[in-house]
Parts: structure tokens; C-alpha cells; sequence
């Protein structure tokens, strides 16, 4: 399978958890927030899946998708998630031959997350899944694993990051009480992004085994 194909697997796979997870993810934001973030994502995803002809390479599947995603699930994590995927892809040119490109892709997607949502790991947001995910990944990947090894060798972190949320306090919510009711509870978008992460896991498992 090509790498545009097998990127475009793993969307299809992000779409399915989210819709299997989508009154898990609505509970979650519920307790501290609109209790949209579940239908947020399964719109955003909808559109990225409905994008997927037509590329030739997993970074114009992924910029694609991050337009779609954008455009479709509205909402800060719709922004977020939406420019993730788009400077992730932006970030890959070509053919992926080394786990490290992808490192770099990841390192850059994170920091156009944290710019665009003022925010860095700590503050009960998605970046507590991504941040330790992608140091993971990177040290596997320096370490010489494959890309598909230094990805599944990476969920450890993502997943202990994503729990790590349950005792924060929401720096970004719209009011203190808010903020306040947020301890106890998993982030939602956190939580979404780790599902995502595993999801696509599977893919490379199956599809491209280390
Ligand atoms: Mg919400």
C-alpha cells in the first residue's frame, strides 16, 4: 500500500474511534465545558474522510485533511486539530523513508498547536497527549526504530499524558468555576487525540508492520 493510502487508512480508522467514542468524549466535556467536543470531532472527521481522493502523498492527504477538518468541526479544538493536520502535512514532502521525518513533521504540527491556542503542556489541553507522544516518539526513532515501532513504542506516553489531565485544572476554560470543575475529569480533547493516535497504531500495524 502507498504512503497517500495508508495515511488516509489511518483517518478512516480516526473516524471510526471517534464515532464509537463520541458519548464518552460529550460526557467529558460536559463537566467543565459545552459538551460538543465529541460531535465536534466525529464532524470534523467526516469531512476529512469525504476529502480523501485524489493525493498522491501522505502530506497532501494530511494538509487536505487539515483544511477539511477545520472547515467542518468549528470550535477551538476544530482550529487545533485542523491546524495540527495541516502542518503535519505541510511538514512531509515526499516519500517517508525515515522515522525521523516524521519526527521533525510532529515536532512542527506541536508548535503551531501551541502557538494558535497560547498554550503548552500542563495547561489540561490535547498538547498533554501530543507533547509526550512526540518526545517518545523522537527518541525511539533516534534510537533506530522504524516508524511504525517508534509510533507504537510512543502510545505509552501519549496515554499516561492523556490520564496526567484528570488531576489539572483547565487554564483554558471561560470561567473560573469552570476551570474549577474541571479537576477529576480527563480532558476531553486529551482524550480524543490519545484514541486517534491508537487508532492510527493499529493501521501501521497491520498495514506496515515494522
Ligand atoms: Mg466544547
Amino acid at each position: 500500500m502507498n504512503q497517500a493510502d495508508l495515511t488516509a487508512r489511518c483517518l478512516d480508522a480516526a473516524l471510526s474511534v471517534i464515532l464509537e467514542k463520541e458519548t464518552e468524549l460529550a460526557y467529558l466535556d460536559s463537566v467543565a465545558g459545552d459538551g460538543d467536543h465529541g460531535a465536534g470531532m466525529a464532524r470534523g472527521f467526516r469531512a476529512v474522510v469525504a476529502s480523501g481522493a485524489g493525493s498522491s502523498t501522505a502530506g497532501e492527504v494530511l494538509a487536505k485533511a487539515g483544511m477539511a477538518f477545520s472547515n467542518a468541526a468549528g470550535g477551538s479544538s476544530g482550529a487545533l486539530v485542523g491546524m495540527y493536520l495541516m502542518t503535519l502535512g505541510m511538514n512531509l514532502s515526499g516519500e517517508i523513508t525515515r522515522a525521523a521525518q516524521l519526527h521533525t513533521a510532529l515536532l512542527k504540527a506541536q508548535e503551531a498547536v501551541m502557538k494558535l491556542g497560547k498554550s503548552q503542556a500542563g495547561d489540561k489541553t490535547l498538547l498533554d497527549t501530543l507533547v509526550p507522544f512526540t518526545t517518545a516518539y523522537g527518541e525511539a526513532a533516534s534510537a533506530g526504530a522504524s516508524l511504525t515501532a517508534a509510533w507504537l513504542s510512543a502510545l505509552g506516553a501519549a496515554r499516561a499524558g492523556m490520564e496526567s489531565t484528570r488531576d489539572m485544572i483547565s487554564k483554558r476554560g471561560r470561567s473560573a468555576v469552570l476551570k474549577e470543575r474541571s479537576l477529576g475529569t480527563q480532558d476531553p480533547g486529551a482524550t480524543s487525540v490519545y484514541y486517534v493516535l491508537q487508532a492510527a497504531g493499529d493501521v501501521l500495524q497491520s498495514h506496515c508492520p515494522q
